[in-house]
């Protein structure tokens, strides 16, 4: 099958999370089950022509959008280590800059433009490059003006016609939201200015506009396919997702093994490997000097997150006092909301002894994390997927979260009975709240005096198999899916004037 990603982030050429991790994953394990895969993506500043061996293939390429065109031109280059195509929309104006989307902690004011001109140029471009896909896989709200397109005002054209969409949610809580007057900027008709396209209470909600016109959707985890089509967790959009829920699919995310794997990895001080763990005392010891802790043998916890309300550090910081008072070592790294880093790194002058702090994007730190930790706290108040989690256990570093999204769907609660079947593989708790998030880490803490019980969890962990192989599987029978729907939406229908299946929210693909 020939299927073109269409995503704003892309590891390993520009990354603000775990959606750049799929994008340069799934394409890998897709390119191995014999598809052709090929993805484009906006050049960013980080993108470096040199480095990465790109070549110009398209020149001179005019995009209109609203009263602007833009000339952009496509690069080529290749998924690092494999054969996969990546076209990159070079338009400095808009893409030459150092965030993907935002400007210190603030979204640029021209994003709609952004990605709308990216989303004309993925139109626009594929048809001169002498390729043709038969699935547009799109990624949340920056690469949904695609599925709009393509669901209305291209749904007859020739060379798209028959082309399925695909947009993966991976996050419900960022939707692309605008004002009313910046509707010319999505070189959408007038009328798709309404409660059937891209309208949400006055405003252009970007998200919605694929969510309405995609052929399939997918989320990234089952648990979290559910939870959006609920008010606590559905951002506001659960009645859309509850409206097309025949067409919603929940696939968990894989993780990438080569990326992902103490054996190999070159940012650890030792390597390890299930069966042979004695590498990860080393790393544990290395992390410990690096974040200048005492080299006390305690319960090491790793936080690596975009520091945003989501990932549940307003009850991390309730909990402090008592966290602090456990005999534990913390170390977080993370970026984001500026008034998280104020409080984060008031604690860590409080708590020297006890918990670092690293407030900067930094990968080789996010691997030696993984592997010099004991446990890995993920407090989440919502979690489509995680991955975190996975790259723990992978790295035999117990996971401690809460049961949500795709933390459910992947940690299972030390119990006597799942420990009794070898079943257990961290510390869930329910609540969201300072009290259940310290239970959690309190049961840790005991566990990790009991050597053989913290033992058989660092195993297990590390049997997990959470490679992109059997996800990839699922995708693929989603494309086929798509593009059958594609079909039968453009099929004639029946002399007898009854609709034949074709209708985009009629076939049986359901996330219940
Ligand atoms: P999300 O997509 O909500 O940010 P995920 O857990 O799905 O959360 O993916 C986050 C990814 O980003 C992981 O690969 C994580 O290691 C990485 N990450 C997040 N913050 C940082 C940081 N400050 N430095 C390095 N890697 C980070």
């Amino acid at each position: 099958m020939r299927i073109l990603f269409a995503a704003s982030e892309v590891v390993p050429f520009a990354k603000t999370g775990g959606l750049a991790d799929v994008a340069g994953a799934l394409p890998k394990a897709l390119q191995a089950l014999g598809h052709d895969v090929r993805l484009i993506m906006p050049r960013y500043r980080a993108v470096d022509a040199k480095q990465f061996g790109l070549k110009k293939i398209l020149d001179r390429h005019a995009v209109s959008v609203g009263a602007h065109t833009r000339v952009c031109a496509v690069l080529e280059g290749r998924i690092p280590k494999t054969p996969i195509p990546v076209y990159f929309v070079d338009q400095p104006q808009l893409f030459d800059r150092d965030g993907l989307y935002q400007d210190q902690g603030a979204d640029f004011p021209d994003n709609l433009e952004r990605f709308s001109v990216f989303s004309q140029a993925v139109l626009s471009a594929i048809p001169k490059l002498g390729w043709q896909p038969q699935v547009v896989h799109t990624h949340d709200w920056q690469t949904s003006l695609v599925c709009a397109h393509l669901g209305w005002p291209l749904s007859s054209d020739r060379f798209w016609q028959s082309v399925g969409t695909v947009l993966t949610v991976h996050n419900l809580a960022y939707q692309g939201v605008f004002p009313p007057e910046s509707w010319p900027l999505t070189n959408l008709p007038k009328a798709l200015f309404s409660i059937e396209g891209l309208e949400f209470y006055g405003k252009i909600n970007g998200l919605k506009g694929g969510l309405m016109s995609a052929d399939l959707l997918t989320t990234v985890s089952p648990t979290y396919a559910k939870e959006i089509q609920t008010p606590e967790v559905g951002c506001g959009l659960e009645g859309v997702l509850a409206s097309r829920r025949e067409a919603l699919v929940g696939i968990l995310n894989g993780i990438d093994p080569e990326e992902w794997n103490p054996k190999t990895d070159a940012a650890l001080a030792a390597h390890y490997w299930p069966g042979e763990v004695a590498g990860k005392a080393i790393c544990k010891l290395a992390l410990q000097k690096q974040q200048k802790l005492p080299d006390h043998h305690v319960l090491v916890i790793g936080m690596i997150q975009r520091l945003a309300e989501q990932k549940g550090i307003d009850i991390f910081t309730q909990a402090i006092d008592a966290l602090m008072a456990l005999p534990i070592q913390i170390v977080i790294l993370g970026t984001g909301d500026p008034a998280y880093h104020d409080k984060l790194q008031a604690l860590a002058a409080r708590f020297s002894e006890k918990l670092s702090v690293n407030l900067r994007f930094d990968n080789a730190l996010a691997h030696q994390i993984e592997a010099g930790a004991d446990a890995f706290l993920m407090p989440s108040r919502f979690e489509p997927c995680g991955l975190n989690q996975m790259y723990s256990m992978r790295f035999g570093t117990v996971p401690i979260v809460r049961r949500v999204g795709g933390l459910a769907d992947t940690v299972v609660d030390v119990s006597p009975q799942t420990l009794q079947h070898g079943t257990a593989t961290g510390f869930v708790f329910e609540d969201y709240s300072a009290q259940a998030l310290l239970e959690a880490v309190k049961r840790a803490v005991a566990a990790f005096r009991d050597h053989e019980l913290w033992g058989a969890l660092v195993r297990a962990g590390m049997q997990q198999d959470f490679s992109w192989d059997r996800s990839a599987r699922d995708y693929v029978a989603v494309y086929e899916r798509s593009i059958s729907r594609r079909a039968a939406r453009r099929s004639p229908p029946p002399a007898d004037g009854s609709r034949r299946g074709g209708h985009a929210h009629s076939s049986a693909v359901a996330a219940s």
